[in-house]
């Protein structure tokens, strides 16, 4: 992509201009180009893109990348931020690199890797934890790197507490070509000492993410960041820090949930929204409980499927054809008689139907109705789960 460049802004100010732009479209290449395998599982994560869109605009949803999957190393995360969108509990057990543990994790990763095909590597190994609590996290990106495909991306809230660990794990990485990893750093002192620890190079493709609880906002209204809006009164509009439509794994548990983002709310508190969950306490476990997750996604709408619009949307009738409006995103569907748009509307609205259900009642050309509800499916209309 060819940038335009203003002659009278500072050359070393284009060049980072130029940078940030180079991040922005790597970041839009992934969206575009991870494509699991399953046909049923990009279909679902496609939808949850324009879902997301829809449910937190334009700015926002543009900058959540949709990895495949979370595996986290640890139950909850010794740093205990005010803002953390997920509430990490208390830091409790770790999910230890012994013998047994190492056979699971390599045979999961292996089990990733054969049935999400090229893309399993849009993972990383965190979630409601921190990395840098788990003192083996980097032989779990190695055997991740070597059986999944790539390096994971690190975020830490914790680059100094062991700064030599730290500066081995940015070597690492990028020996093992992952292109950017990031701090969270909560106090200015953080900050300052990071500058002093590290060198211009060493933070080039280390993203600093400042949580400063005077100076800066929380990065997302939601976890206990939502919790504290809530207590203190103020009208808040809600968000999330969650990125994942895909599976969240906790090894210490054995958890798998097929999770997707969504305004942090009283029903989803976290900022995701989960569609399914199991547990597994071996590796072929995972294997069919990933499987059965993929098999119930939607590819399309059968007649036996209920069909109800997604809560939060807006429906009205108009010459465009049936609208359905969220704060953020309009879209028309065209191609039937008023009267059956309107019937349609009201009918989705009012959920309690099956795709067959409410076509015999619209009176109306069967195979356009059979279309219209694709057309919904395809662009995360249509409740899931
Ligand atoms: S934001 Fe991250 S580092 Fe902070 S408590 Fe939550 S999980 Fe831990």
């Amino acid at each position: 992509m060819q940038h335009a460049y203003r002659p009278e802004v500072a050359q070393a100010v284009q060049r980072y201009r130029h940078f940030i732009q180079e991040k922005i479209d790597h970041r839009e290449e992934l969206r575009r180009t991870s494509r699991p395998r399953s046909d049923r599982f990009h279909a679902w994560r496609q939808r949850q893109m324009v879902r997301t869109t829809s449910q937190l605009g334009f700015a926002k949803a543009h900058g959540i990348v949709h990895p495949l999957a979370a595996f986290e190393l640890s139950k909850g995360c010794s740093v205990g931020c005010w803002f953390c969108g997920v509430s990490a509990p208390r830091l409790g057990d770790l999910f230890a690199y012994n013998d047994h543990n190492r056979g699971l994790w390599r045979d999961i990763c292996a089990i990733w890797r054969e049935e999400v095909g090229e893309s399993a590597g849009q993972a990383f190994l965190y979630w409601a934890t921190d990395p840098m609590d788990n003192p083996d996290y980097e032989k779990f990106c190695c055997d991740f790197h070597e059986l999944s495909g790539a390096f994971p991306q690190t975020t830490t809230a914790l680059p100094l507490r062991d700064v030599g660990r730290t500066r081995r794990l940015l070597q690492l990485s990028e020996e093992r070509g992952c292109l950017l990893n990031r701090f969270s750093l909560l106090t200015l002192k953080i900050l300052q000492r990071v500058h002093e620890e590290f060198s211009a190079e060493e933070m080039a493709f280390v993203e600093l993410v400042l949580q400063i609880r005077k100076e800066t906002e929380s990065k997302a209204v939601a976890g206990r960041a939502l919790e504290r809006a809530l207590k203190s009164g103020q009208a808040v509009e809600t968000s999330t820090i969650a990125c994942v439509s895909g599976f969240l794994v906790n090894m210490v548990e054995g958890s798998i949930k097929l999770i997707s983002p969504c305004p942090a709310s009283a029903e989803h508190p976290l900022g995701y929204r989960i569609y399914a969950q199991g547990s597994f306490t071996t590796a072929e476990e995972f294997r069919s409980q990933l499987l059965k997750m993929l098999a119930s996604l939607a590819i399309s709408v059968g007649p036996d499927d209920p069909v109800a619009l997604r809560p939060g949307l807006d429906w009205a009738v108009s010459e465009k054809g049936l609208t359905l409006s969220s704060p953020y995103l309009l879209h028309h569907f065209p191609g039937l008689p008023e009267p059956a748009l309107q019937r349609l509307g009201s009918l989705l609205a009012g959920g309690g139907q099956t795709a067959s259900s409410l076509a015999l009642q619209l009176d109306a050309d069967l195979p356009t109705t059979f279309w219209l509800l694709n057309q919904m499916l395809k662009v995360g209309a249509l409740e899931e789960g």
